[in-house]
This record gives C-alpha cells, sequence and structure tokens, in this order.
C-alpha cells in the first residue's frame, strides 16, 4: 500500500476529530495534506534591535530578561503583563493583555528570542503579545512561518505541528514526477526539498524556488492533461466532410460589405475544418463589432448547401431574435429556411418548430438554451455555432453537439483573452482570432467624469437626443441599497422620466424582468420608440442598435475593465460618432487607472491584459467555470511567464512522445490522470 494514501488519522495528533476538521479544507489522506500548501506566510528569520525597529511593523529581536514582571490593572476584565528585557541597542518591554499566566514563563538573566509588534509609548519600547522561545528553540522565532487556510477546529499551529510530523514520516515516499532531464533544463528543486520548503522554508530564497517548481509542475501537468485530451478527441472524432461549396462566394459577394482580412483568414481557417474529416472545435475570438456573426452565417450557409442542418444559440432571447432577424433574410434569397426557437414561441410554434426540425424541413435553427432541450431533434445536424461563449459551460455544448453525429463546432467570444491563457481556459478548441474591426468605424469618444458633471452629462444627451439618437444608461444596481451608495436602476430610471427627460420617452430594463418584457423594451428600442433606455448590465451582450451613440455608466468604478469594454461596445455600430460616459467616484488609485486605460484604448485585447495586471483573473477566468481542475499553487495570471515556459515543454515532451509511455513519465502520467479525475466535461 501507498503510504501517502493513507487517511490523515495515521499521523500523530491527528484523531476523528481534527480528520474532519481536515476534510473541509479537502485534505483526506497524507498526499493531501503534504500538497495543502500555505497560503501565506510570516517572515520571522530577519532580526533586528530595539534601536532599528520599526514602530508598527513586527519584529524578531533577541533579548534578555531583566526583570520581574509587572502586572497592572487599568479596567476590570483587563490586565497588562509587562516584562522588562534589553538587546545591546536598548531596554524594553514585553507586552501582554489579559495573559497574566505568562508572568512566570520568564528567567531573568536569560535569552530568549521572540517577534511580536513594535510599540513606542512615550520613551517606552514595546514589543505587542510576542511569540518568544529559549535561544536554543529556534521554532517559531527566526523562521519563515506558513500561514494555512484553516477552518472550524484547527488552528494554524495546530496544522503546523501535523505538517511538521507528517513531513517527518513521509516525504521520503513522495515521488519524483518531473524527469531529471527536464528538471535540469529548468533548473528545478526536487519534489522533496519543494514540497519541504513550500511547507517550512530554510529562508526566502529556497521558498522561491520551491515555489518556482511546485508552479511550474502543476503547470506543466495542466497542459500536458489539456494536450492529451485535445490530441484524443481529434483521433476519436471523425467528424463530416464537408464537399467543397463553390456557393460560399456568391453568398459573401450578395452581402452589402466586403469582409475584413481578419474575417477573411478566420473563414478559411474554418472552411479547412469543413474540408476535413475530423471534426471541428474551433473558437473565434474577436472583439465587439468585429463582425463575428457573418463569419457564423457563411458556415451555416455551407453546411447547409451540403446538405446539413446547422444550429446557432445564443445566450439570451434578445440575441437570438437579433441574430434571426437578420440572417435570415439572407438565408431566405437562397431558398434556406431559417426558424427561430426560443422559450416564449406558443407552444403550438415551438411544436412545428420541432416537428419540421425533425423531417429535416428546416435548414437553420437559431436559439436559446431552447435549443438543448430532450425534444429537439435534428435529421442531420452538421454544424454547431454557439455564440458568447462564455455565457454557456462547455457542458452544454456537449449536449447540443451530441445531437448530430460529431457535428462541427463553432464558438464565438467577445472577450479577447492573451492566447497563452486562451490554450489553457479553451485547451480543447483550436483558436482563431479577429484581430480588425470593419472599416469607416469611428473610433468611440471615452470620457471619465465624476459625479458632480451629471447635469452636464444630461444637457449632452439631450443635445443628442434632439439629434435624432439614442442613449443608454447603465448602472450596476436594480434595488436600492442602503449599504451601498450607489445608484439604483429604478431610483434613476424614475428621476430621468419624471424630471430631466420628461419630454422623451425613456425605458427600464434589468434582470429581474421577465424575458418578454425585456424583449418588449428591447424591441421598442430598436424601432427608436424609446430614447433613452435606463439598463443594468443585462444590455452587455451582443445587442446591436446602430442608431443609439451614447453610452453612460454610472458607478463606473464598480465594473472590472472587460465589462466596460463590453458594455461600452453596445454603442459606436453604426455611422454616428458615439461617445461613451463613465461617471466615477474612483478614489482609489485602481479606479483612476482603470477610467484612465478605457479613456485611453478601445482595444479589447489591450483591456483585457491591462485588466489582469490590475486586478488579477477576477471570477470569470476562475478555472472552475472551464471545467478545468483546480489549481493549488499556480495562479494563471500573475504566473503567465511559467505558465509560457510550461507550455513550450509541454509541447515538445508531447511532440516526440504523445501518450507519455516511458519510465521516466509514469508518475507524471499517474499525476495526469488524478488531476483530471472527474473533470468529465471537457473530454
Ligand atoms: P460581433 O463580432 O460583435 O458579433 P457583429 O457580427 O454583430 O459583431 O457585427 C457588427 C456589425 O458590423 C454588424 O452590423 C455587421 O453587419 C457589420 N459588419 C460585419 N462585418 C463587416 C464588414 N466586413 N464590413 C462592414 N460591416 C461589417
Ligand atoms: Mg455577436
Amino acid at each position: 500500500m501507498n503510504n501517502l494514501s493513507m487517511s490523515v488519522q495515521y499521523i500523530k495528533g491527528v484523531g476523528p476529530k481534527r480528520a474532519s476538521s481536515l476534510k473541509k479544507l479537502g485534505v483526506e489522506n497524507i498526499d493531501d495534506l503534504l500538497s495543502y500548501f500555505p497560503r501565506d506566510y510570516e517572515d520571522r528569520s530577519i532580526f533586528t534591535t530595539i534601536k532599528e525597529a520599526i514602530i508598527g511593523e513586527k519584529a524578531s529581536l533577541e533579548v534578555e530578561i531583566v526583570g520581574q514582571a509587572q502586572i497592572s490593572r487599568p479596567r476590570r476584565n483587563m490586565s497588562i503583563l509587562k516584562v522588562p528585557f534589553k538587546d545591546e541597542s536598548g531596554h524594553g518591554y514585553l507586552v501582554w493583555f489579559n495573559q497574566e499566566y505568562l508572568k512566570d514563563k520568564f528567567v531573568i538573566g536569560q535569552s530568549y528570542r521572540i517577534n511580536g509588534k513594535i510599540n513606542r509609548i512615550g520613551m517606552e519600547f514595546q514589543v505587542m503579545n510576542p511569540v518568544y522561545e529559549k535561544m536554543n528553540k529556534e521554532n517559531k522565532v527566526g523562521k519563515i512561518i506558513p500561514i494555512y487556510g484553516l477552518t472550524k477546529g484547527i488552528t494554524n499551529n495546530e496544522i503546523i505541528k501535523i505538517m511538521d510530523s507528517s513531513l517527518k514520516e513521509y516525504l521520503s515516499f513522495t515521488e519524483e514526477t518531473i524527469p531529471d532531464r527536464i528538471r535540469d533544463k529548468y533548473r528545478l528543486i526536487g519534489i522533496k526539498d519543494a514540497i519541504q520548503n513550500i511547507h517550512f522554508p530554510i529562508n526566502s530564497e529556497y521558498l522561491h524556488e520551491a515555489r518556482r517548481r511546485l508552479i511550474f509542475e502543476e503547470l506543466l501537468l495542466l497542459q500536458i492533461g489539456l494536450f492529451m485530451i485535445k490530441n484524443k478527441s481529434y483521433e476519436k472524432n471523425n467528424g463530416i466532410q464537408f464537399p467543397p461549396c463553390t456557393d460560399l462566394e456568391v453568398f459573401l459577394s450578395s452581402l452589402p460589405f466586403k469582409l475584413t482580412n481578419a474575417q477573411s483568414r478566420v473563414l478559411s481557417e474554418i472552411q479547412q475544418d469543413m474540408d476535413n474529416i475530423k471534426q471541428m472545435n474551433r473558437l473565434v475570438q474577436g472583439d465587439v463589432g468585429s463582425g463575428k456573426t457573418i463569419i457564423a452565417a457563411a458556415s451555416m450557409f455551407r453546411a447547409v448547401k451540403s446538405g446539413y442542418q446547422a444550429a446557432m444559440m445564443a445566450p439570451t432571447e434578445i440575441l437570438a431574435t437579433q441574430h434571426f432577424e437578420s440572417l435570415s433574410p439572407l438565408f431566405n434569397k437562397y431558398n434556406i429556411r431559417c426558424e427561430l426557437l426560443v422559450g416564449s414561441l406558443s407552444q403550438k410554434t415551438k411544436e412545428n418548430i420541432v416537428d419540421d426540425l425533425k423531417e429535416g424541413k428546416i435548414d437553420i435553427l437559431i436559439g436559446t438554451h431552447a435549443l438543448i432541450q430532450d425534444t429537439v431533434e435534428f435529421k442531420n445536424l452538421g454544424l454547431v455555432v454557439t455564440d458568447e461563449q462564455h455565457r454557456f459551460g462547455v457542458k452544454q455544448r456537449m449536449i447540443i453537439s451530441q445531437k448530430g453525429n460529431n457535428p462541427d463546432i463553432l464558438v464565438m467570444t467577445a472577450t479577447p483573452i492573451p492566447r497563452t491563457l486562451a490554450l489553457i481556459l479553451y485547451g480543447d478548441l483550436d483558436i482563431s482570432i479577429i484581430d480588425e474591426l470593419p472599416p469607416g468605424r469611428k473610433e468611440i469618444e471615452t470620457f471619465a467624469v465624476n459625479s458632480q458633471m451629471v447635469d452636464r452629462v444630461n444637457s449632452f444627451i439631450e443635445k443628442q437626443i434632439l439629434g435624432g439618437r439614442q442613449a443608454y444608461i447603465v448602472s450596476p444596481l436594480i434595488e436600492e441599497s442602503e449599504t451601498l451608495d450607489l445608484k439604483s436602476v429604478e431610483e434613476l430610471y424614475e428621476n430621468y422620466k419624471n424630471n430631466v427627460f420628461k419630454n422623451y420617452s425613456v425605458g427600464l430594463l434589468h434582470g429581474k424582468m421577465k424575458a418578454s418584457e425585456k424583449d418588449l423594451i428591447m424591441e421598442e428600442f430598436k424601432n427608436h420608440k424609446i430614447d433613452i433606455l435606463i439598463s443594468t448590465t443585462v444590455i452587455e451582450v451582443g445587442v446591436n442598435v446602430p442608431n443609439a451613440n451614447i453610452m453612460v455608466i454610472y458607478d463606473a468604478e464598480r465594473f472590472g475593465l472587460a465589462q466596460l469594454h463590453q458594455l461600452r461596445g453596445r454603442v459606436g455600430r453604426g455611422e454616428y460618432q458615439s461617445y461613451c460616459i463613465l461617471i466615477n467616484n474612483g478614489r482609489t488609485k485602481i479606479a483612476r487607472d482603470r477610467m484612465r486605460i478605457m479613456q485611453s484604448s478601445t482595444d479589447g485585447f489591450v483591456i483585457s491584459e491591462k485588466d489582469l495586471e490590475l486586478r488579477g483573473p477576477g471570477e470569470f477566468f476562475g478555472t472552475k467555470q472551464h471545467g478545468l481542475p483546480d489549481l493549488k499553487i499556480a495562479n494563471l495570471f500573475r504566473d503567465l511567464n511559467v505558465l509560457k515556459a510550461a507550455q513550450k515543454e509541454a509541447h515538445d515532451i508531447l511532440e516526440s512522445n504523445p501518450n507519455l509511455d516511458g519510465e521516466e513519465f509514469i508518475i507524471m502520467n499517474k499525476r495526469i490522470s488524478e488531476l483530471f479525475k472527474g473533470i468529465d466535461s471537457i473530454n
């Protein structure tokens, strides 16, 4: 039996109670424990003196006790214990509150190492609530101390003790994951050294090397695992080989515009996939307004011309309807029947669509999640497009693709992320990027103002409305909140409708409304029955109203950059000069930085990179949302450089050894299967 897979209860000092606390932390066996890495450290390794210590910070000192402990009671329920000490530079006191029992712990004339927060009252130098130990002990002071994530029933000191004894007993059983020649290449320390030092670092250099090694390992295994899954699914899934389609040229030339170079390139990448017998799994990334829809349309056109059906799934009814309305006239010209399937249709209509679809009378079906219901069956589904992928899980993509016989799959997203990350987050997909906007777009002018400027903003909106344009006004909340000083949309709506813009038509849109109500409002806005639309972020995704040229965002500092960018992308879709006004009260540096970036760039890729620099991944980028294993130590964004190296190594390893055969990869192989255990959705 492998010692590391034994329950933590076998470790000295762990009974059923602590074992159950550890279990809450995800630690069940010894292997789990050894890879339960500290979330932080406290560096008590650097010693200072009374003279040099910095007030308000924690410090380590070597001191000699020079007198009796003194106790004072300034109030009932409060006692202060003071123990006088000296070092070579001066005198001071160790100070504790309500811990009288410590008064006999110290021997006059003895030396101790102490660590605590430095305080100075008048001329008196104090070390508050210090940890301490005799000179020869070297347990708590003089070291870098790990700080673990905790749960009820277990303290940091207890975990430290448990970790210490399990390292002593079981570290020797851990097996090296990374072959020596690769470790040599990247100068990575061995697994045992790394695990020992990630918990109890000898010094900060060792800690650094331990982290570097473990991060590299984690990212390497993740990337190799993803590449292997991708390779396997390629071998496994023979899909549809679509015959060449000469009509595609005709279809494209009937459009009112010429494709941009980037669109043409991406379309031809898709066409090559369709030519090929292998199943297509392709992600198309393109900034808002880069023209992804027409690329999807052309691909669906080819699928239908080859005798297959195609489906396009969008995350909201508004979007699905918009796609249907813009695309079905294009298709109808070629006798291609295109239908819309959304939840709000009548039962009868839905049934008709479902029947016709099954009989192959419908060529292209556009819709929402309604498409993945069991009742929806295709006759011969050849191509599936999902729009705005981040709203769909990988699972939903799988379900719809199972409605055909390995149909080609095309995923569209407006969320730009650096390629390195896309390789991880969308590890199972090939990636195409539309990195160019259609010509003639006017750059959206962006202004960041504070809330004292609201009146001027309003008169600016009015001027545009008088000129025949429309405006969006976005606010982060739905209901009035007492705790947060944010404008709720409803409050904003009342004020705009009854006061500021009482002579204009003002509409309200928020996520708590019924889908049918939302659609109605959107429809009215599109048809210019509404001049000013007050909304929450529900309008964030893909809506197209070319006549709207102003986007005002209240409390803009509350939004992440990526989201601000998405919102801004709602304007600038027509021939008119467009404006984005960010009303903010950002007093923090990060808020000011965000506003500055929004004003200086309209490139989604630049913005998302800056966003990552400023605030880290944020929840959208969490690995969980992408159906990936949890990372224990690496952070995809902070560790981007390690990720690049790991990615290259993963690629090189698999190129010469696609199945990780051979002795040197036995442990790695095992680790990878453990890592991906229970992650069924990306297989
Ligand atoms: P997104 O990539 O955000 O989904 P859309 O596909 O909705 O963008 O395209 C935005 C607008 O640009 C649409 O009105 C579309 O008709 C138009 N468009 C797309 N491609 C071109 C092009 N090559 N030239 C001019 N306009 C284009
Ligand atoms: Mg779109």
